[in-house]
């Protein structure tokens, strides 16, 4: 059944242009996702939505925009090039590759991408007469061996052998903001507590391409990491993961859809790690990491690059290496648990209506407007005449396509919150309404109200920002 609704949502990501699989006419680019054109508005509401309730609200976490490349040294100094690994099998019938921890899955049996090798080698030895490859159904693996999932380029280097010493690709956001700590620190008017926030992409080169956006190799970031006094990171962190919880039930999430899930396997730095989770199609999974970091990161910068990244308290003279709570949560997992959320069907028959009941700051369209009839000039003009004043406002929709009835469908699926029609009572008076006023067709409730068209633009403003 949920994953029936799982493929519902993607059906109609493509049919109306939310999202596509990237390279199409080739066959295809697995892992790798492209945004159609109400796709990329909702993920741009999505940025903005998290932009504003983490910039725009708090006076004291500022922005940043580092770039996909930087110096290979930072990820080794990260631990990336050495630790940033999945482990992997390959299947020595058909040579398919498969994430062990996706095997064990399979099998029922509960494996995380937090396991240590040790502890995934030991589930895989115990189990390996009960997994079957995915692609041919055999049980003949390889050892596990570990797969380092940065992406590396040849940036900078104009040798036939650059994958001795590659440029990579980010693997996360977060590294441009912990290297940039003292640039910010030096230039913006912040003093401990203070936060950094980002949103760019990040690649990682995932063995195996599974649940649609969930798991990209492309994809993109939205982290804040937010630095502060060592004896205060705990009470800190737990003031985030409240603001963080909140965040999604403000967003309209129904709060038996998310839970947290601690981090049993801490990274030895990590002093408290928790996930929210929210129950996707396929299940509960990570969809924001509300992390303690500890000082581990400007640590770790400090002593690769020989800057000394500690902070002088200047009213205490007090010297100390900032720690750091970190939040971090994906777009596209947003933009696929806001679908997974809003994406509801009415009506159990054939004719049940599809709509996505898509919050109001999320939604790509705000307001459609419709001439009856394509054919009567008198009403397209009209109508293009309401439309040109209310795009001034909302991101608006001119549809003449097909009956009245088939754009509402349209409308509905892709979340749109009002239709508004321009009939011929609005030319000239009549039974449904007086002489300038309109028919406005709300998302949720179906419900039909005429509106003169001088109180439009004040009636949408009161529904749409509530
Ligand atoms: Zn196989």
């Amino acid at each position: 059944m949920e994953q029936d609704k799982m493929q519902k949502i993607v059906a109609l990501c493509k049919r109306r242009g939310f999202v596509f699989p990237s390279s199409e006419l080739y066959g295809g680019f697995a892992a790798v996702y492209d945004y159609g054109p109400y796709g990329v508005e909702l993920a741009k509401n999505i940025r903005n939505t998290w932009w504003k309730a983490m910039v725009q609200d708090n006076e004291n976490i500022v922005g940043l925009d580092s770039s996909i490349f930087m110096h290979p040294k930072i990820w080794e100094a990260s631990g990336h090039t050495s630790g940033f690994s999945d482990p992997l099998t390959e299947c020595k019938e058909c040579h398919a590759r498969s994430r062990v921890d996706h095997l064990l899955e399979s099998v029922g049996v509960a494996a995380d991408e937090k396991m240590s090798a040790e502890e995934i080698d030991d589930l895989f030895a115990k189990n390996a007469d009960k997994l079957k490859c995915p692609n041919c159904g055999k049980n003949n693996f390889t050892e596990v061996k570990k797969f380092n999932q940065l992406v590396q380029s040849n940036l900078g280097n104009f040798t036939d052998d650059w994958a001795k010493e590659p440029t990579y690709l980010r693997g996360e956001t977060a590294q441009g903001i912990y290297v940039n700590f003292k640039n910010v620190l030096d230039s913006a008017r912040v003093r401990i507590p203070f936060g950094i926030a980002q949103i760019g992409k990040a690649f990682r080169n995932e063995i195996t391409a599974r649940q649609f956006i969930f798991r990209k190799r492309e994809f993109e970031q939205m982290e804040m990491q937010y630095f502060v006094k060592p004896e205060e990171m705990m009470s800190v962190y737990d003031e985030w993961k409240e603001k963080r919880w909140q965040y999604y039930l403000d967003l309209g999430f129904k709060e038996e859809n998310l839970r947290w899930h601690k981090h049993e396997n801490l990274v030895f730095y990590a002093k408290e790690a928790y996930d929210i989770e929210y129950n996707f199609p396929f299940g509960f999974k990570e969809l924001e990491g509300v992390h303690a970091r500890g000082d581990y990161d400007l640590t770790s910068h400090s002593k690769a690059s020989g800057v000394d990244l500690s902070y002088m308290d200047p009213n205490t003279n007090e010297k100390y290496m900032p720690n750091i709570v970190e939040t971090s949560v994906g777009v596209d997992r947003t933009f696929l648990a806001v679908l997974t959320e809003s994406y509801t069907e009415e009506g159990s028959d054939e004719q049940a209506r599809v709509v996505l009941k898509l919050p109001y700051q999320l939604a790509p369209i705000k307001v459609a407007v419709f001439p009856l009839l394509r054919n009567k000039p008198a009403l397209v003009e009209k109508a293009h005449e309401v439309f040109t004043a209310l795009k001034k406002e909302f991101m608006c929709e001119f549809d003449d396509n097909g009956n009245v009835g088939k754009r509402y469908r349209r409308q509905d699926e892709i979340g749109t919150l009002f239709c508004v029609t321009i009939d011929f009572d609005t030319l000239e008076g009549g039974e449904d309404g007086a002489k300038d006023t309109v028919t406005v067709r709300n998302r949720d409730t179906m419900k039909q109200e005429r509106v003169a068209i001088g109180e439009l633009q004040a009636y949408l403003n009161d529904r749409l920002t509530k």
